[in-house]
């Protein structure tokens, strides 16, 4: 048994703005199935504080001039013990745990998650005045990635592991930011924080985490690549021999259509057929056409150009001529929003759009579409590819990252053997997307094999029963790496 400390910016269902937090809610749930001792830590944000509900001070210390507390509960509806981390000036405030109320990031990001880092770091090794220590520490995102990089100064030290979510996210601040984040000077290197004369957070588990981890094999690959690294992959090519890809699990308690409580009448492979009491109540909701069938795609992201928006917006003119209908939730870049909100206008009985975030529509989207639009320009893993397998509404994806190594395209020999489970396409213009739709409506055309694809597609298991267990071995292989282990 290891004791594990997993640190993250945001976890379900505390606190979540994307995908980041469904893992940090759902893994440490699978690890203690697997007999780990894991304390599951974040940022005391308010709204965290509130959904976590019973809670004491375990410690209480200063750091940088800041008095902190840390708070001991639950994960709600798990077992999880959770640390929220208090620091009102830093974390105390409402919106989103990076935007303010504006949308605009806050100013004093790198203050906040370096402060967050620093404790992280503390509290890992039992230096912040709580009988406890880790094994190893499980870092998430630039958010954390300090961690590694403080650790390293250390003559004995928890192992680290340092998983990135999205490269695209890397925490970069100018060098005053570094000198008044008060860290160690000789951090200040090309060898270390210094990025073409920013500090980088993400080169703090880069280079200093024994090992590096990504949600998706693929994804693991295409960070060695130019086109996916944004100039970091001559580093992640240096440390390859410590970089491995695992997909992430999903919540199947929180995703299954089954039993899923936002849904009045459950439905699973034998009784798909209910599929379409939830399409009828989308095309209400949305005041669409009630069209039983006409294929009705849906679509739930941040409306950001990784997403594939640029695609969608060049495509769908022309699919919009043929009977189909298109639902969006999500929100993000202004002039997506506003060209979705266009297209919406121009087509009323064709296209719906909901600006904004919402967790309850998200799910009857995923049982009431027949088709989930997923077209990312990259896609480090994608959770809801994976939550539309679940649901029956098959992905129209990108082979890129983990849409890659999760949906089966339907293919004819696919198709023949019964292991497709969606639309896959290669290439990066409208076109190809436009082609990719039509393939759908083609397929949608012959109910019997789109419903064998369905029903393939609700056979696939993502549960984190696998995932969990690759991580507990990277953990294993972690400790053996740490070239300054703890004396036990
Ligand atoms: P990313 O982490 O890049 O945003 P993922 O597919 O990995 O993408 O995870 C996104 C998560 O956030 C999924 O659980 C998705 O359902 C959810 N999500 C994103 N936007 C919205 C929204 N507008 N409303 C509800 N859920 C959303």
């Amino acid at each position: 048994m290891s004791r594990i400390l997993f640190a993250t910016s945001e976890a379900y269902p505390l606190i979540k703005t994307g995908g980041l937090a469904d893992v940090a809610g759902s893994l440490p749930r699978a690890l203690l199935g697997l007999k780990q001792e894991v304390r599951l830590i974040l940022p005391a944000y308010p709204e965290a504080r509130a959904r976590m509900g019973k809670a004491r001070t375990i410690a209480s210390f200063e750091l940088d001039s800041h008095q902190l507390n840390l708070l001991q509960g639950r994960l709600p509806g798990a077992r999880v013990t959770t640390w929220l981390l208090d620091c009102p000036v830093f974390f105390d405030r409402p919106g989103n745990p990076y935007l303010n109320e504006q949308g605009q990031v806050w100013p004093d990001n790198a203050e906040r998650f370096a402060l967050f880092s620093k404790a992280v770091s503390l509290i890992a090794q039992g230096k912040a005045g709580i009988d406890w220590r880790a094994d190893l520490v499980h870092c998430n995102d630039w958010q954390t990635a300090l961690v590694p990089a403080l650790l390293d100064q250390e003559s004995r030290r928890p192992a680290t592991l340092f998983t990135i979510h999205n490269l695209a996210y890397q925490g970069l601040f100018d060098q005053a930011t570094f000198t008044k984040l008060g860290l160690p000077a000789h951090l200040w290197h090309h060898e270390a924080l210094e990025f073409h004369h920013q500090l980088s957070f993400i080169k703090g588990g880069l280079v200093f985490a024994d090992s590096i981890s990504t949600v998706s094999p693929s994804y693991a690959k295409e960070i060695l690549r130019p086109e996916f690294a944004y100039g970091l992959d001559g580093l992640l090519r240096h440390r390859r021999q410590v970089l491995s890809g695992i997909i992430n699990g999903i919540d199947t308690n929180e995703w299954n259509p089954g039993t899923d409580p936002r849904l009045q009448q459950n439905y699973n492979r034998r009784t798909l057929a209910k599929k379409i009491i939830y399409k009828t109540a989308l095309q209400q909701h949305f005041k669409l056409a009630e069209a039983p069938d006409t294929l009705l795609f849906g679509f739930i992201g941040r409306l950001v150009e990784q997403k594939g928006l640029n695609d969608i917006l060049a495509s769908l003119p022309a699919i919009l001529k043929t009977p189909v209908q298109f639902v969006f939730l999500g929100s993000g870049q202004q002039e997506y929003e506003q060209a979705l909100r266009e297209l919406a206008a121009q087509y009323p009985d064709k296209v719906a759009v909901q600006i904004g975030y919402s967790e309850d529509l998200s799910h009857r989207i995923e049982a009431g579409a027949d088709a989930f639009l997923m077209p990312s320009t990259f896609e480090p893993c994608g959770l809801n590819q994976l939550y539309s397998l679940r649901y029956g509404a098959l992905p129209v994806v990108r082979k890129v990252g983990g849409l890659n190594d999760t949906v089966i395209d339907s293919t004819r020999e696919n198709l023949e053997n019964d292991s497709a489970t969606g639309i896959v396409f290669t290439g990066t213009a409208g076109d190809d997307l436009l082609d990719a739709l039509q393939r759908t409506q083609k397929l949608y055309t012959n109910k019997a094999q789109w419903k064998q694809v369905q029903l393939a597609a609700m056979r696939q298991d993502f549960s984190w029963r696998r995932s969990a267990q690759a991580y507990l071995d990277l953990y294993q292989t972690s400790l053996k790496r740490n070239p300054k282990p703890l004396l036990t």
